[in-house]
């Protein structure tokens, strides 16, 4: 095995490399790369998500270290939640229970002499697990959060995005006379098919995007993206239109008030097509409440404002308002910060 993380050399900020005694007399925080063990197409190998997770985090831990803050690697949890990609030789999933309860029981040791832990994921799979390990170390006290590595624009599974990643970070093992285009439509479409037969019922490569145009140079570019994402302090503003406003139906307005599936209805009589927004599709029944529920339960951002978007500021107290909020309020706009604790970018 030749991939970084095997290197056993000591790099600074590596948690396997110090001795306990060095660790009792400070309290650290760490980074935790949780990636899979899962077929990544013909030319990638099982452990590109372990990879790049630990890129990852070595990348932030060294933003953080040049901003004097003590953090350190742990070496990586290489099996997630796989599932999907059983069908391909060489997938080992322990699945979202098991995964579960071994970031539970991760979380809680290790909080035991560190103060901060953040895991950096690097598998789509694991979110399940995370969301509830990490809620629940929360509840328990714990100074835990979870962050995914995401670029801007990427593919989803071996192809465009992990291939120029593996191409800058481990070019060695990236067989490219193998490589195949796999299938490109978004995720959204392929997702029905996916829960019912996993990959290879979309591609039989084991493929989700385009490989053969991946370049290390498109790779160090997105691993930088991914590094920059991950660093703690960011501010994300997201709004979107609840759906009593008079506008919540958008172009079917105001028969959303009906119901979503008779505006659509009227909507097609009226003008003889479908909305552009498909109930179900692209436009849910999302409501004030439910946006400040997701908001306060995100364990990896904090709510610093919520406000309605188009009114002017007298009129803010108005999102504090049960029920009349969800008509009058139009348009919400919520803005959160990237915890400190949680480095995560959504
Ligand atoms: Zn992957």
């Amino acid at each position: 095995m030749n991939s970084a993380y095997h290197h056993r050399v000591s790099v600074l900020g590596e948690l396997g490399t110090a001795t306990s005694s060095q660790l009792a007399s400070i309290s650290p925080s760490i980074l935790i790369p949780l990636g899979s063990t899962e077929q990544h197409g013909p030319h990638l190998p099982l452990d590109t998500d372990t990879r790049i997770a630990t890129a990852v985090a070595r990348g932030a831990e060294a933003c953080l270290r040049a901003r004097l803050e003590e953090w350190l690697v742990a070496p990586a949890v290489a099996y997630g939640a796989s599932g999907e990609h059983q069908s391909f030789a060489g997938t080992i999933s322990i699945g979202t229970e098991a995964l579960t309860m071994l970031l539970v029981e991760y979380g809680r040791s290790a909080a035991c002499w560190a103060q901060r832990l953040v895991f950096v994921n690097g598998h789509g799979g694991n979110v399940g697990a995370l969301n509830s390990a990490v809620a629940r170390l929360r509840a328990e006290g714990g100074d835990v959060g979870w962050c995914p590595c995401s670029a801007a624009g990427g593919d989803a599974h071996a192809g465009h995005t992990e291939t120029s990643v593996l191409l800058h970070i481990s070019p060695a093992d990236v067989l490219t006379e193998r490589w195949l285009a796999g299938n490109g439509a978004p995720l959204s479409e392929l997702l029905p098919s996916m829960r019912r037969g996993g990959v290879a019922a979309v591609s039989e490569v084991g493929v989700l995007g385009d490989p053969t145009t991946a370049t290390a140079a498109d790779g160090e570019r997105m691993l930088a993206e991914m590094v920059r994402v991950t660093r703690p302090g960011g501010t994300v503003f997201c709004a979107f239109t609840n759906w009593l406003s008079p506008w919540g139906g958008h172009e079917t307005s105001p028969w959303h008030y009906v119901g979503g599936r008779r505006a659509a209805q009227i909507y097609y009589r009226r003008h003889g097509r479908q909305p552009k927004n498909l109930y179900g599709r692209s436009l849910y029944p999302f409501s004030v409440r439910q946006a400040l529920r997701w908001a306060r339960m995100r364990g990896d951002a904090d709510l610093i404002d919520a406000v309605p978007r188009y009114l002017p500021g007298w009129s803010r107290p108005i999102v504090r308002l049960p029920g009349a909020r969800e008509v009058l309020t139009w348009n919400l706009l919520l803005v959160l910060r990237r915890s400190p604790r949680a480095a995560g970018p959504q």
